[in-house]
């Protein structure tokens, strides 16, 4: 899923200033999880902005809306009616999700009230670590489930470095935290697997332009045609 975190509140607060009657929109899918997009989020978001501004004259409305999918436009125009008078739209979904409602609602500003932060998992109740980077080719199969991109500090391909220890990487230490050392667990996974062999394959220069271009990529489905 796709793990976003509040901006500050004193941002949210700026860049919704200049605007009189915005509607705050939660998105109940991938940062519901995070607890920075769903309902919950949504309406306590609306509240702190209904008192920060509680004083300000003229006067700042808030109202609150709930989107299933942000990201989706399927999603957006057969849900979603736009309160009239709302002149700006706070919204609590990734980068993705805001892009799409500011495509949907072209003549509004879509702000947004999350920095998108990563592609994870909630490994444990209220802990979301990263997983993937989105690399476009996926060596999963080949590191038994564990991915060097998103997991080793250094992206290695071909690891551990020197900086391992004890099954931990050495940015434990800026970090403040144990972080485990990608390659000592693909080389035990692997291991577990009986495919230690997979560690002997030398991996090939990886292309880390996305795409092969550099350009925003897209995926088409078997008889689509983009619009
Ligand atoms: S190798 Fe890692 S970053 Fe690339 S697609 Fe697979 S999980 Fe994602
Ligand atoms: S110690 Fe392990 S995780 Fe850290 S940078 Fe080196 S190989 Fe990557």
């Amino acid at each position: 899923m796709i793990v976003g975190e509040n901006k500050p509140i004193e941002e949210i607060i700026a860049s919704v200033n200049e605007y009189h009657n915005v509607l705050v929109v939660g998105c109940q899918t991938c940062v519901a999880v995070s607890l920075t997009g769903g309902d919950r989020a949504a309406r306590s978001m609306t509240e702190a902005l209904t008192h920060a501004f509680k004083d300000s004259k003229p006067l700042h409305l808030f109202e609150t809306s709930m989107l299933e999918r942000q990201c989706e436009r399927d999603w957006i125009e057969p849900f979603f009616d736009l309160p009239e008078g709302i002149d700006a739209i706070l919204s609590l979904a990734c980068g993705a999700g805001v892009q799409t409602m500011a495509d949907a609602f072209k003549g509004i500003p879509v702000l947004p009230a999350l920095n998108t932060t990563f592609m994870g998992a909630l490994d444990q109740p209220g802990i979301l670590n990263e997983k993937c980077v989105g690399c476009g080719d996926c060596l999963l199969a080949l590191t038994g489930g564990i991915c060097p991109i998103a997991r080793c500090a250094k992206r290695l391909l071909n690891g551990p470095c020197g900086g391992s220890s004890n099954g931990l990487c050495e940015i434990s230490i800026s970090m403040g935290r144990e972080v485990e050392c990608a390659w000592h667990l693909i080389v035990e996974r692997l291991k577990a697997l009986g495919k230690l062999d997979n560690y002997e394959k030398i991996s090939e220069l990886k292309n880390w332009s996305p795409g092969g271009s550099g350009g925003p990529r897209q995926l088409i489905h078997p008889g689509e045609t983009p619009f």
